[in-house]
């Protein structure tokens, strides 16, 4: 099947009725750049940039990391590239920033938190990004978002950077699009205020399962809490997508589940507008959507969520789109 869908991967995926999503990739360095393009993606729906500050004894400077975004994004030309600002901290530590132990650091002061505790650390990844984004279609995106507050705070910094750069007579891409992740469940609860004040969401289906089961995503013991096929995950991710449409945005989603074939279904049943993975699964999820109907999909999504049980969702989706078991 992976063979066959290779064939066709440059293809664009649309489904029997004539619906459109993106099909785009995750990745976090050139080579992924390069490896995403091969398989066929139309963008990138996250690039992760820790890559960039981890494993070396300084912080990197604006200039680096404006020359690291600029060789991703020619890499994809005018396709879309949303770059995700730090998030660092929870696990991921960086040597030449202090920063106090806790207890519970996947609660603690992580990704935009961090930012917001270091401006300057902030501006200059800001500052590169906008930089970069000339001549490219670049959105920015920021991770672990829980109020309103954060988002507003998080805009004002693009806003101060931009200013800045204007003074100094530094080029940008004057319309670009600034969103957030949805992998906190504070902030799937309250979507509909959230899509007011952004341009598009992406759901991160790892953190979201992890924090709304409160079940580790890397521990095996609780794997079966921390499963986005959980009723109470895919309610979130139906009520993300509809707050967004409702305010004429649009939603991604760049975790795990964008790339889980039993998943597609139920994601074009819902409305998913764009879908971002690992570069190999984008053949096989534009083949499997290329099979599908979407207002027959948005039954079988809305029966889905009635399921009680992961393994109900499951097997409904087995029994009903085989190609996708
Ligand atoms: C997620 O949480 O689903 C996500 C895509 O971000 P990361 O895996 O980098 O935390
Ligand atoms: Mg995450």
């Amino acid at each position: 099947l992976r063979g066959e869908a290779q064939k066709h991967a440059h293809e664009p995926a649309v489904t029997l009725d004539g619906f459109k999503p993106e099909v785009s990739s995750n990745i976090g360095d050139v080579a992924g750049a390069k490896k995403a393009v091969s398989y066929g993606a139309e963008g990138v729906g996250l690039l992760r940039t820790e890559f960039l500050y981890m494993d070396r004894p300084s912080m990197p400077t604006e200039e680096e990391q404006y020359q690291a975004y600029k060789a991703i994004l020619e890499e994809f030309g005018h396709m879309p590239v949303v770059l995700r600002t730090l998030d660092i901290g929870g696990d991921k530590e960086l040597s030449y920033l202090k920063m106090d132990p806790e207890m519970n650091p996947f609660l603690g002061v992580r990704a935009l938190r961090l930012c917001f505790k270091h401006p300057e650390i902030f501006k200059a990844q800001l500052r590169a990004a906008l930089r970069a984004s000339v001549g490219h279609n670049l959105k920015i995106m920021f991770p672990m978002v829980a109020t309103l507050s954060e988002v507003r705070e998080a805009k004002k910094w693009v806003n101060i950077c931009r200013d800045e750069l204007k003074a100094e007579g530094k080029p940008f891409a004057e319309d670009i699009e600034v969103g957030i992740m949805v992998e906190i469940p504070a902030a799937a609860v309250c979507a509909d205020m959230l899509a007011r004040e952004v341009d598009f969401f992406s759901i991160g289906t790892n953190d979201l399962s992890q924090y709304t089961m409160a079940a580790d995503r890397g521990n095996p013991g609780v794997a079966h809490l921390s499963d986005a096929f959980q009723p109470s995950v895919l309610r979130l991710i139906r009520d993300v997508i509809n707050a967004s449409h409702k305010y004429g945005k649009w939603t991604g989603m760049c975790g795990e589940l964008a790339g889980e074939p039993l998943a597609a279904p139920l994601l074009i049943g819902l409305g998913l507008d764009e879908f971002s993975m690992s570069p190999p699964m984008v053949p096989v999820i534009k083949a499997l959507i290329r099979t599908l109907d979407s207002n027959e999909m948005k039954k079988l999504a809305e029966e889905a969520l009635d399921k009680e049980t992961v393994e109900e969702v499951r097997e409904l989706v087995r029994k009903r789109v085989p190609a996708a078991a």
